[in-house]
C-alpha cells in the first residue's frame, strides 16, 4: 500500500450499515433461497452506491426470518436429526446471509468498476449471566403452533406463550448486547478497507463462565441495539439502520402522522417515552441511534435503503443529533 493511500483510508468516513428483514426477504415475506438472494442484490445495490461514494462500510443484519426456518426444521427432524440450540442458528445465520451479502456486494461493485475485499465475521457478543432477560424470555420466535405441539416441545425446557386464536408462540430471553467479542478482527479489517460484514443477527450471544470460558446461550439479540454497540467499538462516524420506512413517525398510522427529520437526542426520547415507536420495531431502532449518538457524539440515521446515501449526508431519513 502506498503512503498517501494509507493516509487517504485513515481519513474515509467509516458508516456501520445495520440491514431489516426487508433487505433479506421478499417484500411479502418470502425466506426462499432466491427471495433471500434478490433481496441482498437489492440492498447491496444502495450500500454500493455508499462505496463508491469514498465510504468504508461495515454491515450488519437481522436473521429473524432465517433462524424462523431452522427451528422448523429442528421441530419436523427432531426425531431423526438432534435439534441444534439457538445459538448455533444464530451462528449458521451469520455464515450463510454473510455469504449471499458479500457475493451480491462484490458483484454490484464489479458493474461500476470498483473492486474491494470482503469479509464475513462470524461475531459472539456477550451478554450478562443474570440479564433480568433470562429471568423473564419475552421475544417471540419461530411460527405459531398448536397446544399439543407448544407442550411437546415445552416438555423439552421451552417455553410457550398461548397468543389465542394464532395458536402457541416460542418466547425466548431477549437480554442487553454488553460487549461485541470479536470487534477487534472486524475494526482491523476495516482498517485494511475490507468491507466487512459482522455481528448478523445482533450476533451469537454468549456468556462468561465464571472461569473465564464463554459459553453459547439460547437466547436472541436485538440486532439494532448490537449495531449501536458494535458502531461504538468501531469508532463509526454514523450509524445507519436502514429499514422498510423512510423515517421514524411520530403519531404513526394516526391522522396526525408526522415523519421526524432532524432531532436531537432529547427530543427522540422524550417521543419514544410518549410512546410512538412500536415496542419490537421502530422503538429498538430508536433506542440503538439515541445510545451511538449519547455514546459517541456523532449523529444516527434511521431510513429507508434506498435513501442511506442522503441519509449519511444528514439529507434523508430520521437523523438523530447529539443535544445542542
Ligand atoms: P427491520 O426488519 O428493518 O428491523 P422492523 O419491521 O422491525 O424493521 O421495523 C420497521 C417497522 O416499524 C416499519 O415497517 C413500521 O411498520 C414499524 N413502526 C412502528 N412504529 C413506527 C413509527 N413510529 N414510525 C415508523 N415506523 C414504525
Ligand atoms: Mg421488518
Amino acid at each position: 500500500m502506498h503512503a498517501n493511500e494509507a493516509v487517504a483510508r485513515v481519513q474515509r468516513m467509516r458508516v456501520l450499515v445495520a440491514l431489516g428483514g426487508n433487505a433479506l426477504t421478499a417484500d411479502d415475506g418470502s425466506a426462499g433461497p432466491g427471495d433471500q438472494i434478490s433481496a441482498a442484490e437489492a440492498a447491496m445495490a444502495s450500500v454500493a452506491e455508499l462505496i463508491v461514494e469514498g465510504v468504508d462500510v461495515v454491515i450488519t443484519h437481522g436473521n429473524g426470518p432465517q433462524v424462523g426456518n431452522l427451528l422448523v426444521k429442528n421441530e419436523l427432524s427432531a426425531s431423526v436429526v438432534p435439534p441444534v440450540p439457538l445459538d448455533w442458528c444464530g451462528a449458521q445465520t451469520q455464515a450463510t446471509l454473510g455469504f449471499i451479502l458479500v457475493n451480491a456486494l462484490e458483484q454490484s461493485l464489479a458493474e461500476q468498476g470498483v473492486r474491494r475485499s470482503t469479509a464475513v465475521i462470524v461475531t459472539r457478543t456477550r451478554v450478562d449471566r443474570d440479564d433480568p432477560g433470562f429471568a423473564k424470555p419475552s421475544k417471540p420466535i419461530g411460527r405459531y403452533l398448536t397446544r399439543d405441539d407448544a407442550v411437546a416441545l415445552m416438555d423439552h425446557g421451552q417455553r410457550f406463550e398461548d397468543r389465542g386464536e394464532r395458536g402457541w408462540r416460542r418466547v425466548v430471553p431477549s437480554p442487553e448486547p454488553r460487549e461485541i467479542l470479536d470487534a477487534g478482527v472486524v475494526s482491523i479489517l476495516a482498517d485494511q478497507g475490507y468491507v466487512v460484514v459482522a455481528a448478523g443477527g445482533g450476533g451469537v450471544p454468549v456468556v462468561r463462565e465464571p472461569d473465564g470460558t464463554l459459553r453459547g446461550v439460547e437466547a436472541v439479540i436485538d440486532k439494532d441495539l448490537a449495531a449501536a454497540l458494535l458502531a461504538r467499538s468501531l469508532k463509526a462516524d454514523r450509524l445507519v439502520i436502514a429499514t422498510d420506512v423512510d423515517n421514524a413517525v411520530i403519531g404513526y398510522g394516526t391522522p396526525d402522522a408526522k415523519p421526524l427529520g432532524e432531532v436531537s437526542v432529547a427530543e427522540a426520547r422524550r417521543y419514544a417515552d410518549e410512546g410512538h415507536f412500536g415496542s419490537g420495531s421502530m422503538g429498538p431502532k430508536v433506542e440503538a441511534v439515541c445510545r451511538f449518538v449519547e455514546s459517541a457524539g456523532r449523529p444516527g440515521v434511521i431510513t429507508s435503503l434506498s435513501n442511506i446515501v442522503a441519509g449519511v449526508r444528514g439529507e434523508s431519513g430520521t437523523v438523530v443529533v447529539p443535544n445542542g
